[in-house]
């Protein structure tokens, strides 16, 4: 079993093995090919995987539709709840370890993996636990054609086998958010994270076990998208429903891959988010709110933004001051305390985010801040930094204000009108939120409906609470997920009418 020491956090190879298994059936599975996980802080391997064959996938896919004709199917839910907690439990006992995992896979700050990611994924198994043992179907009396009544009601029943496909900017939390609504609503999972972060995700097998959560509830296969783990799992005909978070384009591929068989899919997909002051906004607030909003996990954050628009008055300043607190971000090692920088994924993410930097220069835009790759003079400069980039002068159609970019850049543009703004935020195929800094009640409120997004901030940003819809519109996602939302996706109603004549 790997050791989740400190070595994972400097980007070095665990001090002993570092395999990471398939889960199926509940025991751990080495057979098959093994792909190498490098570390984004230093570039060095740090994990052996090991790849999900189709059989592999297939056996993962059995396993879970036998779980549900076992003891999981007949549990109540209530019980369910129960080893929900008990899974949140486990999650907590394994606190550190879980923080060095994803570390190790993603290099983000020690302080956000503790304060952000990983307490997350503990309050998603009790949120969920919470809101299924809470949450009522819906009953009618209806009045017969004879004059008589007939009772209706809806009864929750689980969908099935679900897929859970994940991308690898917020691996755990990502994951326990799709993975514990659908346990309480009584499905078994077969779960694939990124190929870029096995690591949580297998440790989240073991806490599933030591949690008594029945095999074959939560299966476990590594692999790639297309050819690959991802695709034999959404082409897979025992699989009822596919749950994905990742890009706009692989949204598309699976929805294809999902229609043979008519299965139910929730997409969480990528965003362009704008972020609009306004100059009667808190400018102290706005300037430390926009910085998080852009540079949070390195920009690698579906919800941050990448687009700012400013109201004239306050333009010149908000700009200046952002840009100077984008070159102030502290790097370091993860480990250390005050870190705030990280590095991209993988050196193919940073080229794609560096192609986007070469692009607004050739595009005209002017570069406030970063525009370039950190120097650091030790192992860190075989990772895949980039350098917090603040960026201004471009117009609306330009490719930079228009494609996702998914790096710690931002566009900061003025605008004259509310009308203005409004129009700028919603020219993006994308929709899934937007922020608003301002002062005026009034308009706060016109915000939140003239904004195309799933959701809208108001003097904050990423406050979530788990019981609320979030999704995406436009090409940003299909459906919502959240609160009695996930039940509806990770559950069948079946409506029983009783004749009491
Ligand atoms: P991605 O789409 O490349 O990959 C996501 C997952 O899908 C991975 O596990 C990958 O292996 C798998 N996959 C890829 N192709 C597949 C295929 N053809 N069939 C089945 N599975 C396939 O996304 P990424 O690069 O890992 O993540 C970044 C993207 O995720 C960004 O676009 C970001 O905006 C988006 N995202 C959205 C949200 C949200 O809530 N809306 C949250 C986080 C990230």
């Amino acid at each position: 079993m790997t050791r989740w020491d400190t070595r994972l956090m400097a980007g070095q190879a665990p001090d002993g093995p570092g395999l990471l298994r398939n889960f199926v059936g509940g025991e751990f599975v080495d057979a098959g090919t093994r792909f190498t996980k490098r570390s984004p802080v230093t570039g060095e391997p740090v994990f052996e995987v090991v790849e999900a064959s189709s059989s592999v996938v297939d056996d993962a896919v059995t396993a879970a539709r036998a779980a549900l004709r076992g003891p999981w199917g007949r549990m109540g839910e209530r019980e369910r709840a129960e080893v929900l907690r008990r899974v949140a439990d486990e999650l907590e006992r394994r606190f550190d370890d879980l923080v060095a995992a994803e570390v190790a896979d993603t290099g983000k700050a020690i302080s956000q993996a503790r304060t952000l990611d990983i307490p997350r994924g503990a309050a998603n198994f009790r949120a969920f636990a919470e809101i299924v043992a809470t949450t009522p179907t819906e009953s009618f009396t209806t009045v017969t054609p004879t004059g008589g009544r007939a009772l209706n009601y809806a009864v929750r029943k689980p969908v099935g086998v679900v897929a859970v496909i994940v991308p690898w900017n917020l691996p755990l939390l990502l994951l326990t958010w799709k993975v514990a609504p659908a346990l309480a609503c009584g499905n078994a999972v077969v779960v694939k994270p990124s190929e870029e972060t096995p690591a949580s995700a297998t440790l989240l097998a073991e806490v599933m076990a030591a949690a008594g959560v029945p095999e074959g509830v939560f299966n476990l296969v590594h692999g790639f998208g297309p050819g690959s783990a991802g695709e034999f799992l959404t082409r897979h005909p025992g699989v009822d429903a596919i749950t994905f978070t990742g890009e706009s384009a692989t949204g598309s591929a699976i929805m294809r891959a999902a229609a043979d068989g008519v299965k139910a899919v929730s997409f969480e997909l990528g965003g362009k988010n704008a972020g609009l002051v306004f100059a009667d906004a808190d400018l102290d607030a706005a300037v430390a709110g926009s910085v998080r909003s852009s540079f949070t996990n390195g920009g690698q954050v579906c919800l941050c933004t990448e687009r700012i628009y400013v109201q004239r008055p306050v333009f010149e300043e908000f700009t200046a001051r952002l840009a100077k607190r984008a070159d102030e971000l502290a790097y370091g090692w993860p480990a250390d305390e005050a870190t705030v920088n990280m590095p991209l994924i993988s050196h193919a993410h940073r080229d794609k985010v560096l192609g986007h930097y070469d692009l607004a220069r050739a595009e005209g835009a002017q570069v406030l801040a970063g525009g370039g790759v950190p120097r650091f003079g030790d192992a860190r400069d075989g990772g895949a930094y980039v350098q917090p980039t603040v960026l201004t002068g471009l117009g609306p159609d330009a490719r930079t204000n228009r494609e996702e970019i998914f790096g710690p850049v931002v566009h900061v543009a003025p605008f004259d009108t509310e009308d203005e703004a409004y129009a700028l935020a919603n020219g993006t195929d994308y929709g899934l939120a937007a922020t608003v800094w301002t002062r005026d009640v009034g308009r706060a409120h016109r915000a939140g409906a003239r904004l195309d997004a799933g959701i809208v901030w108001v003097n904050t940003w990423f406050l979530r609470d788990l019981r609320t819809p979030f999704g995406g519109v436009k090409a940003s996602g299909i459906g919502r997920e959240g609160g009695v939302h996930s039940l509806d996706f990770y559950s069948e109603l079946t409506n029983v009418c009783v004749d009491l004549t």
